[in-house]
């Protein structure tokens, strides 16, 4: 039978109370938080939209797991689990484990870039492109142009443009590019996924040249979703063996296992070649700890073994999936600009075309996320220009898209809670025309998005 909703495929065994607040708290509260989400203190939001990145509810089998860590400095019990399940479920033979995925960029990032190097991208994200620039690498997008409209209609927007690819190997060359970075599902994008053609074509493109292929392979298992979704020949195959296809065509992979692998820590690289993992376990040392922990404790490795097992589930994934398409539909059908087709973890409101009045300098971005932040207690980030940053000489990056993300965790809420969201949102595009954009009055050096303070600008 077709049903309207993909219910839960689990029963609620454990509850956490949200706090309900009032508007003149919530007020207060974005004041002292400088009219960034970021800052504010969680027991003051009614339903968390701001990440799915560590958010994610373990199952009851995780948290048996967690009782089972063996919390030895050398040679763990749960290493061997994680390496098994990286092994098993992505392919690859090598896994460094790291505190989440941003150690896992810094230690790929140290061992694979020369200063004055490129690394191509699928559009670029936060720490990832920061890690490749500390490294001395210069970033290049070659994401498909589709991927920066956000009204493209595209079965696969994460998809790299072949022809800026080769464009960007012959002007600076092949030697000057250790690897490209494929992200899948790209998150910046709205969380759209890559082709398996796709993934075929650049990874021959890269090995012709003697370029590696490495994945941010974050939220994989959605990219899988949509690929038995929409491409011919995969529509009954398992979504682990989906995974592994994909996978059979990179050298390696950074992880962080806050999102697909479903825990609330922890990341690993994943590697093929036996002589880069040998750089990398040196590196890890200094910045992690031993290579079989990486900064986790025994029982986070086992949660994540776990967690890497469940997360292929069919039933889990086609649920996740379906519910972000549902909030994002309910948006769609009251008007509210909104980035389509709606992708993986998060529904993304276009403040463009949101708050037209409102120029890009002046954050519209920012101000829609404190603005629904104030109206409904719903907690979700900025992707537009603050996030972008800032280029060497200091000007601030344009980026096409200016979003907000309304991002959804893990098995954490109901379609009850997304109905809630949708009202809000709605009701604020209604009176959409009042609301004035914000100026910066701090902004901290790199990742400005986390921590910078805004002031509503005067009338
Ligand atoms: C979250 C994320 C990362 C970084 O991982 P952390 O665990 O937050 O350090 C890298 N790439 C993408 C696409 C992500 O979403």
């Amino acid at each position: 039978m077709e049903r309207k909703l993909i219910a839960e495929p689990f029963k609620i065994k454990v509850v956490e109370p949200i706090t309900m607040t009032s508007r003149s708290q919530r007020e207060h509260a974005m004041e002292a938080a400088g009219y960034n989400t970021f800052l504010l203190n969680s027991r003051d939001v009614y339903i968390d939209l701001l990440t799915d990145s560590g958010t994610s509810a373990m199952s009851d089998n995780q948290w048996a797991g967690m009782m089972l860590g063996d919390e030895a400095y050398a040679g763990s019990a749960n290493f061997h689990h994680l390496e098994t399940a990286v092994r098993e479920i992505y392919g690859f033979n090598y896994v460094v484990p790291t505190h989440q995925g941003r150690g896992a960029e810094n230690i790929l990032s140290r061992i694979a870039i020369k200063p004055g190097d490129w690394v191509p991208g699928n559009m670029y994200f936060t720490t990832t492109r920061a890690h490749q620039e500390l490294a001395g690498a210069n970033f290049a997008d070659v994401i498909i142009d589709e991927a920066h409209d956000p009204q493209a209609a595209h079965p696969f927007k994460g998809n790299v443009d072949l022809n800026k690819f080769q464009e960007l190997i012959d002007r600076v060359g092949a030697g000057k590019i250790p690897y490209i970075c494929v992200a899948v599902t790209v998150n910046l994008a709205g969380g759209q996924p890559v082709s398996m053609e796709n993934l075929r074509e650049v990874s021959a493109m890269a090995r012709n040249h003697g370029i590696k292929v490495m994945f941010d392979a974050t939220r994989c298992v959605e990219n899988a979703y949509f690929i038995r979704e929409r491409e011919d020949g995969y529509q009954n195959k398992p979504i682990a063996e989906i995974l592994k296809e994909m996978f059979s065509y990179g050298d390696g992979a950074t992880m962080s296992g806050k999102k697909d692998c479903l825990v609330n820590i922890g990341g690993f690289l994943a590697l093929n070649d036996a002589e880069l993992y040998q750089k990398a376990t040196q590196l890890v040392v200094l910045f992690e700890g031993m290579p079989s922990y990486g900064g986790l404790a025994g029982r986070d490795m086992e949660a994540m073994a776990r967690g890497i097992y469940e997360s292929v589930d069919y039933y889990y994934i086609q649920h996740r999936i379906e519910q972000v398409r549902y909030l994002g539909g309910e948006l769609a059908k009251a008007g509210v600009p909104i980035v389509e087709p709606v992708g993986g973890h998060a529904v993304f409101l276009d403040a463009r075309q949101f708050l037209p009045h409102i120029p890009q300098e002046q954050f519209p971005a920012q101000t829609l996320a404190a603005q629904l932040y104030i109206e409904s207690g719903v907690r979700s980030m900025e992707r537009g220009i603050v996030s972008a940053g800032r280029d060497k000489n200091g000007k601030h990056y344009l980026p096409k898209l200016e979003l907000v993300r309304l991002t959804i965790p893990r098995r954490v809420y109901t379609y009850a809670h997304m109905d809630v969201v949708a009202e809000a949102v709605i009701a604020l595009f209604e009176q959409r025309h009042l609301i004035k954009g914000l100026e910066m009055v701090y902004e901290p050096p790199v990742l400005r998005f986390f921590t910078a303070r805004f002031r509503p600008l005067a009338q």
